[in-house]
């Protein structure tokens, strides 16, 4: 049995800093860039809320594809100035990749979770106007254990982080480079221990691999020094996100099971043809792209302007067609930005076997591209569930094989923490975000040799009729929920201002 000390207690400077195995709460290591003047630039952002307006142009038929939350918030912000807005969603539910389950009577989110950062937060923002609850989460503390089942001290972590500082300040010398390359470049500069170095490297799985969801030769160095958070609290939904979406939705006009399949803008007049999703639905997969030669039920819809809301895995493989074929530096922007996998498993126990108090439990071994990361919910009062964080190969390989087999892979990892005479789960329910045909993949990421420039190259809206919005086509806030967000509503308060 593994000898659990808990991490000694933060002080209150410590807690400010946030030290302590920061997964989620993204890129607490990272330099902090241009956040002010990022705000700045969201002046404006909540006019279309405004009932009405000058210039609004009621007459325009407005078409959202996709009820995901930048889909919803587009349209929530025109039907609130008084447009024409239909949202055509290609599952039998809103919210795309913000999905809340019910798990043993407890709301999960197998989706996003998170809203990271509440200060000048316009989701946060939302929240709070909309009355629905949340709750800051922390990383400290958080138990990090080592091969020997010892755990790591705050002065060892302390020692990880001045390391990964390094390797931040370095990535600025190689943003061509990847994650895997750089971290290697600074491993051999620092002269670790091997117990220095096992634990650098973990570190880098946990605090990058794992929340952008890659792996480090799959990602850019850029995510070393990018921030695509805002200041202040993490904060989770103690009844799920979709309590977000939900009020977002509230009196819009959105037609489920609608799957797009062509986007015609030759003329005036934009159509866009739709079939059932369940004509498409098993033609789709991550691994080629789908072909919907033999459909023979298409109907259309016209519109003036489409908002298009695609996910950016969708996009790349060419399932939604483009009359005409999309400009060239859209499709190479869509091309260099790719789609990550990180997938969560839920465990529920009859009884909590783990410290109370911690939020997250990390095993340091030696193979650290296959390191996970644990969230605890006990510190919600929800004290049965445990949730593993996979990324990158080994979620994906996890949403291949079976129960069983993921149940196993994840119950070693704890049993390396808390011992062999743990007790099995109750329930599991896992996710698989990279073959969901709607999404194919978990969010956008930047791989070696690109940058965030390209996902403002696929915001561009051709002739402001078509439009691109969702967490592909943001630079400041690539691959969140506020980010796909903010774009909703700029994109809205685009339209209504033209
Ligand atoms: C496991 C996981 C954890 C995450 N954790 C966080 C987190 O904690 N915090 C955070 O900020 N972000 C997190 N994210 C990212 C966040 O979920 C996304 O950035 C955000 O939800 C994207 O919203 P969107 O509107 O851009 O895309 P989506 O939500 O994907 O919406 C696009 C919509 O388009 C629909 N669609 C697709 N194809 C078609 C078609 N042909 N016709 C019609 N409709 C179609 C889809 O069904 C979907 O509803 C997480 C994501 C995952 C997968």
């Amino acid at each position: 049995m593994i000898i659990k000390k808990k991490l000694i207690k933060q002080n209150e400077e410590r807690k400010k800093e946030n030290l302590i195995g920061k997964v989620f709460s993204k890129r607490i290591t990272r330099k902090k860039f241009l956040v002010d003047s990022l705000i700045l630039s969201l002046g404006g952002l909540f006019l279309g809320n405004c009932k009405s307006s000058n210039n609004v142009k009621k007459d325009k038929r407005i078409i959202v594809i996709g009820a995901g939350i930048s889909g919803l918030a587009a349209a929530y912000t025109l039907n609130n100035a008084g447009y024409e807005v239909i949202v055509l969603e290609a599952r039998n539910r809103i919210g795309g990749r913000i999905k809340t389950i019910n798990f043993n009577g407890f709301k999960m989110d197998a989706g996003a979770s998170w809203i990271h950062g509440t200060t000048n937060n316009p989701l946060y923002a939302f929240t709070q106007e909309n009355n629905i609850t949340t709750i800051a989460t922390y990383a400290d503390p958080s138990y990090l254990y080592d091969v020997d089942g010892s755990e790591i001290t705050y002065d060892d972590w302390k020692e990880v982080e001045k390391n990964l500082e390094y390797l931040c300040d370095k990535a600025y010398d190689y943003p061509e480079k990847s994650l895997e390359e750089v971290s290697d470049i600074v491993e051999h500069q620092l002269s670790l221990s091997d117990r220095m170095r096992r634990l650098y490297y973990g570190a880098v799985r946990t605090e990058y691999e794992i929340p952008d969801g890659g792996d480090g030769k799959e990602l850019s160095s850029i995510v070393l020094i990018s921030n695509d958070s805002f200041p202040g609290d993490n904060v989770l939904f103690p009844d799920g996100m979709e309590k977000v979406t939900a009020a977002l939705a509230k009196g819009l006009d959105i037609r489920l099971n609608r799957f797009v399949t062509k986007i015609n803008y030759e003329s005036d007049s934009i159509e866009i043809f739709y079939t059932d999703s369940s004509n498409v639905k098993d033609k789709i997969s991550p691994y080629s792209n789908g072909d919907f030669s033999s459909l023979s039920n298409e109907k259309m819809v016209k519109a003036d302007i489409v908002i298009v809301t695609l996910p950016v895995g969708v996009l790349k493989r060419n399932i939604v067609r483009f009359v005409p074929e999309l400009p060239s530096y859209k499709v190479e922007a869509i091309e260099r930005i790719t789609t990550g996998s990180m997938n969560k498993v839920f465990l529920y126990f009859e009884k909590s076997f783990w410290p109370d108090d911690g939020y997250f439990f990390e095993y340091f071994k030696e193979d650290y591209e296959n390191m996970m990361v644990f969230e605890s919910f006990s510190t919600m009062g929800i004290k049965n569930i445990l949730l593993a964080f996979l990324a990158g190969k080994q979620s994906r390989m996890a949403e291949k094989e079976d129960i069983p087999t993921v149940k196993e892979l994840v119950m070693n990892e704890l049993k390396s923490m808390f011992g062999t005479s743990i007790p099995e789960p109750k329930d599991i329910y896992k996710t698989s975000w990279y073959t969901d045909p709607f999404a194919l993949g978990s969010y956008p990421h930047i791989p070696p040799g690109s940058n965030l420039s390209f996902a403002d190259k696929i915001a561009e809206p051709i002739d402001n009729r078509v439009f691109f919005v969702g967490d592909s086509t943001t630079s400041d806030y690539l691959s969140t929920a506020h980010g796909a967000y903010i774009s909703g509503i700029s994109a809205a308060n685009k339209i209504i201002n033209l």
